[in-house]
């Protein structure tokens, strides 16, 4: 499939507007919510009205959809207003019951595409059938499983294909409610360059303020949408509400985004960018060099604790390493999160060094 020029087709022939803007309540509520919803959304740069008909939750006891019941209101939104209409299926059942009212987007969410079994099953579901199907990252860093899910669709015969960009779990506090990892989508692209690939920032964010960034760097890296989550109040809205923007907002977003030219061919432009890439080379050239040589130290300490039989391990020093980092990194510009991860990295690789030393007969 990795040539394959069809997959992109629907994009082109379905004549949206570029960025395509999929949008709508994460969950749909009650028939009036979501009329509402759409009709807001009617006046904005939204193309395909989006709604969480059967909910994944994390944890039982939370609200879990409306179900078979919000298809219809799906449907006469799409019949009131125009929009075309997207659902997330996790089942076979699902996808029947989505194609019998007519919804032109099926989506595969993140906690789907980690398990082949289930995106093999929804697949066979939609033999024959020619609907666009949006798959979502893993909910785990892994391009491999992404690509998986993807061809698995394409396999049965799905060409209106496309990815969505959900953002990764990650254990801990972090100003994302998923990361974002950008690297994954990008080695996508490389791997799928006609794959339609959009940013969800609502989940990724998992806060209404972190939308408008995130929108901004996906279309830097040339991303063909988004899908964001709406709602006409989003402050009581029954699940995601943190996250969720009035169609107004919604609005104010779209218009101030900046889509820049794909350049690439434009002399003065290449001709920067090739300068600036050689010293990005030749920058992370020097850093390995000075990487190598604190092993080379990291070493000669191994050598002298062996003489001295103390342990490698002297938590105190690490301790007082990593705060005086942090500040250095932060008067470099550093967040303290990268420089932590980076010191714990080469902390790691300074103990095996040291430990080659010690084990050394
Ligand atoms: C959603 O789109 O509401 C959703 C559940 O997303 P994800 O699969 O990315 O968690
Ligand atoms: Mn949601």
């Amino acid at each position: 499939m990795k040539n394959n020029s069809k997959i992109n087709s629907w994009l082109t022939n379905l004549n949206l507007s570029h960025p395509l803007v999929i949008s709508g309540p994460c969950s749909a509520e009650t028939e009036e919510q979501l009329l509402t919803i759409a009709h807001q959304l009617k006046n904005t740069d939204t193309s395909i009205l989006r709604a969480g008909i059967w909910k994944p939750r994390t944890r039982p006891g939370n609200f879990e959809g409306v179900g078979k019941i919000g298809l219809q209101w799906l449907q006469k939104a799409k019949k009131e207003t125009g929009l075309l209409t997207a659902t997330e299926v996790a089942n076979p059942k699902h996808v029947e019951l989505a194609l019998q009212h007519d919804v032109d987007v099926l989506w595969i969410g993140a906690r789907t595409t980690v398990s082949p079994f289930s995106v093999q099953e929804i697949a066979e579901a939609l033999k024959g059938v020619n609907k666009i199907v949006l798959v979502k990252n893993p909910v785990n860093p892994d391009l491999a499983l992404w690509i998986g899910a993807i061809e698995r669709i394409y396999d049965t015969g799905i060409t209106q294909l496309g990815a969505i960009h959900r953002g990764f779990s990650a254990y801990g506090k972090s100003k994302y409610r998923n990361t974002p990892e950008w690297q994954i989508p990008i080695d996508l692209k490389l791997h799928l360059p006609n794959l339609p690939l959009l940013l969800d920032p609502s989940h990724i964010g998992g806060r209404r303020k972190l939308i408008f960034d995130l929108c901004q760097t996906a279309l830097d890296l040339n991303y063909d949408g988004f899908m964001i989550e709406a709602h006409h109040q989003p402050d009581e809205a029954w699940s995601d509400a943190k996250q969720q923007i009035t169609p107004k907002v919604l609005e104010e977003i779209t218009k101030k985004l900046i889509v820049r030219k794909k350049a690439e061919s434009e002399s003065e432009f290449t001709n920067t960018i090739k300068l600036l890439r050689s010293q990005i080379d030749a920058t992370d050239t020097k850093i390995l060099q000075v990487l190598g040589n604190r092993m080379e130290i990291a070493e000669e300490i191994g050598r002298l604790k062996k003489e001295n039989n103390v342990a490698i391990l002297q938590s105190k020093r690490w301790d007082e390493i990593l705060e005086t980092m942090i500040a250095i990194g932060n008067e470099n510009k550093l967040s303290k999160d990268f420089v932590e991860k980076l010191f714990k990295a080469i902390h790691q690789e300074s103990i095996a060094h040291q430990k080659k030393v010690i084990n050394k007969n």
